[in-house]
């Protein structure tokens, strides 16, 4: 292991490791939930068409202000409040991403709870029913200070730690694999359904965009397409993180 990765390791212990939101898994069968954050617009034109013809529903983790009607960061353009609320129609579910999309630093961690709940009370207002009421955390970026007063202004919230959530999971800080066809293991994501299948466990991928070519943070559609079939092979349930929260806590 790396200085760097050993360094990672520590730090997610650590996050790991206090103001915990403990739930035990007492499952009948494992659930895999799928997610996209940010969420880029090649998302919406082809991952989603392959989504509903697979009668598929996925978690979306929006931050207000990249929704907002012109808004693109870096030429990227994201889907708006009002596409993110037809998909809430269709069934997907809506989550919190921040409103400015921001990291714990510089700022101070208040700074960053109240952009946080900005946008959740905003996803409220706007999309109504569960929307914003489930959290991940930019960049997978977070101080304990956040996590701290986050725990209960949402039901849960995802990390960009990875994992499959055995035994028990974290709800304030879930862990979470990343999809992206630049580091794509197959054989990685294969084993991380089989151990969420055998120990009855929850694994939640999470992805960004999806086009041809890649994006740096997402999958080709070929991959996307790859990625769907194994979801939908595995014994797992696929259920959005809502579902499976309810599922956890009967
Ligand atoms: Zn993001």
């Amino acid at each position: 292991m790396s200085a760097r990765s050993a360094l990672q390791d520590l730090k997610g212990r650590f996050y790991r490791s206090f103001y915990r939101k403990e739930q035990r898994l007492r499952l009948d069968r494992g659930i895999v939930s799928l997610t996209f954050d940010d969420v880029p617009h090649s998302a919406l034109e082809n991952a989603f068409p392959l989504l509903e013809r697979a009668g598929q529903k996925v978690t979306l983790y929006v931050a207000g202000s990249v929704a907002q009607p012109d808004a693109a960061t870096n030429n990227e353009r994201f889907i708006s409040l009002n596409e993110a609320k037809r998909l809430h129609q269709l069934g997907h579910q809506i989550g919190c991403h921040t409103f400015t999309h921001r990291r714990p630093r510089p700022g101070t961690d208040e700074a960053y709870v109240n952009d946080a709940i900005r946008n959740r009370d905003l996803l409220q207002k706007e999309i109504g029913g569960d929307a914003g009421r489930h959290f991940s955390y930019p960049f997978g970026a977070l101080t304990l200070g956040i996590k701290r007063r986050l725990r209960w202004e949402y039901d849960s919230l995802r990390s960009a730690r990875r994992g499959v959530n055995v035994g028990s999971v974290d709800l304030a800080h879930i862990l979470a694999d990343r999809l992206y066809s630049r580091s794509l293991d197959r054989e990685y994501i294969v084993s991380q359904l089989t151990t969420a299948q055998e120990r009855r466990g929850w694994v939640v991928f999470y992805t960004h965009g999806v086009s041809n070519p890649a994006p740096d943070y997402g999958l080709s559609v070929s991959d996307f397409e790859w990625v769907l079939s194994r979801l939908q092979a595995s014994r797992c349930d696929l259920l959005t993180v809502a579902k499976a929260c309810e599922r956890i806590q009967q």
